[in-house]
């Protein structure tokens, strides 16, 4: 009676409409709202009102066991629109199905596919980095990396459900990054998850990237059964492609939605340290060989400043609860970052200092080696070279503590996750830990292997969608630009 996803069968055409317009209705007996349901009989948006809550075994639900194993309620409803009581179909707990989601991530330069189970047992995590392939060239170069995910692909899927000791027949659901990354990239990740998924007959599940980063904190953060934090938190995600804040919250039914606060206006953050690595003669990424490094130097020895950012006008729908919070005191209430700025400072800090030969000298002396590393670089580095990498790390970490704690008191978040390839940095860690405890706050931070890229956070971020049947169809694309919030 019920379609692959499990959720309904007698969709109409109108059914998204209907689900979108769910909502629950005040008044009556006890009330629960399931998105997944549709009403069989509308054309138009219809309400559903359960009449018990069917989670607790009230009378008018039913547990069937249908041919794929996967149990489901059918359950009772009055549809607003109709006054009558047709059966709607909905999965049943989390318990009560496999909770297996494959996921694959190939937004950018890593191809990686991992075997998830509930969005926190990691059975496998596999990943084909690109890095070596780019580094020749200072940064991704899309075409190469779109061919790279071709060749990869396949054996990264293989690889990862192997590791997992399950099989394909096993999974429940295929979670694909859909965006934003790299228009030829991802779409090599997503036609091989809807190939994927029509084959085994299961649902397909699309995954916003960033939202991925932040569930990879959230995941890390069950496996230790860390008590949950509470909501809203807010989410400081900063990669090589990407700075964004964003406000978090959960629904009574799970499901995930997040607040766009902040964003930069020009250049990420990574993307800052990859710039000034690569202006210095450092090897790429640059933020790990700039970690490694800044260490060494003096963090007050340049003065890099940020100029305000004018402040914008806020989405629709995002408002300031904590009117009395302070706000940094230059730019009113803008939560933006720029850090095109600073990169031009180093620029011109070389120039006037004459570095550049030695910037040379140094280039030339790691092209020599066959695999050079941060430490290698340091016997390179003179202390005006030490000193400019700490004052930049130092200008570009404050710059993030302080928009992101500035959002977070403007927005009364009850607690903070860091993610991205920049939360591998250790300055960061330090001084944004440092400020969660002076204000009483939680934050978490993901481990160093699920800072940066990785399918884990796509499968996890899948969990709740799953949970919800929020499905991708055969109309789901590479979407370049896609925005979270
Ligand atoms: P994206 O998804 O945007 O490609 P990732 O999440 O893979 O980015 O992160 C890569 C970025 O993280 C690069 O810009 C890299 O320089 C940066 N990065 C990685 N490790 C560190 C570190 N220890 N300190 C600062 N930046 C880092
Ligand atoms: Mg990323």
């Amino acid at each position: 009676m019920t379609d692959k996803s499990g959720c309904d069968e007698k969709k109409v055409e109108d059914d998204a409409t209907c689900a979108r317009n769910a909502e629950k209705m005040s008044g009556g007996p006890t009330v629960t709202v399931y998105p997944s349901l549709w009403c069989p009989e509308g054309k138009a948006a219809h309400r559903f009102r359960v009449r018990d809550d069917v989670s607790a075994g009230a009378k008018h639900a039913e547990t069937e066991n249908s041919t794929d194993g996967i149990a489901r309620q059918s359950v009772q409803c009055r549809c607003s629109s109709h006054n009558q009581v047709p059966r709607y179909y909905r999965k049943v707990s989390a318990a009560q199905t496999s909770g297996l989601i494959l996921g694959i991530e190939s937004s950018c330069d890593e191809t990686a596919a991992a075997v998830v189970r509930a969005g926190q047992q990691v059975y496998s995590n596999v990943l084909a980095s690109q890095i070596a392939l780019h580094a020749n060239y200072g940064g991704v170069v899309p075409e190469l990396a779109s061919r790279e995910h071709l060749r990869n692909i396949v054996p990264v899927v293989r690889q990862a459900i192997e590791q997992s000791g399950f099989t394909l027949r096993d999974l429940q659901a295929i979670a694909v990054t859909e965006g934003p990354g790299l228009a030829g990239a991802l779409l090599v990740g997503i036609t091989y998850a809807k190939a994927l998924a029509f084959g085994l007959n299961i649902p397909l599940i699309g995954v916003n990237h960033l939202e991925g980063h932040i569930h990879a904190v959230l995941m890390e953060a069950r496996q230790r059964a860390d008590a949950p934090m509470e909501l809203p938190l807010l989410a400081l995600v900063v990669s090589g492609g990407h700075t964004h804040l964003y406000l978090a919250k959960q629904s009574r039914q799970g499901a995930w939605s997040y607040q766009n606060v902040g964003r930069t206006v020009d250049d990420a953050a990574g993307e800052a340290y990859d710039k000034v690595a690569k202006l210095l003669g450092l090897g790429y990424p640059g933020g790990p060989w700039i970690d490694a490094l800044a260490s060494r130097g003096n963090p007050r020895a340049v003065p890099f400043q940020f100029n305000p950012i004018k402040p914008r006008a806020h989405r629709p729908g995002i408002s300031l609860p904590n009117k009395k919070a302070s706000y940094p005191e230059h730019s009113g209430p803008s939560f933006d970052f720029s850090f095109s700025g600073i990169k031009t400072a180093v620029l011109r800090y070389i120039e006037t200092h004459a570095m550049k030969p030695a910037i040379d000298r140094r280039r030339a002396a790691l092209a020599e080696l066959s695999d050079p590393k941060p430490a290698d670089a340091a016997a390179l580095c003179d202390a005006e070279t030490l000193d400019l990498l700490a004052s930049f790390q130092y200008a570009v970490v404050g710059n993030l503590e302080r928009q992101a704690f500035a959002a977070s008191e403007a927005f009364g978040a009850r607690g903070i996750v860091v993610s991205g390839g920049v939360a591998a940095n250790r300055e960061l860690r330090q001084r944004l830990q440092a400020e969660a405890d002076r204000r009483g706050l939680p934050i978490a931070f993901p481990s160093l292997a699920l800072s940066t890229d990785n399918a884990a956070m796509i499968a996890a971020a899948a969990w709740p969608k799953l949970l919800a049947c929020q499905f991708a169809d055969d109309s789901l694309v590479a979407t370049p630009q896609l925005r979270l919030g």
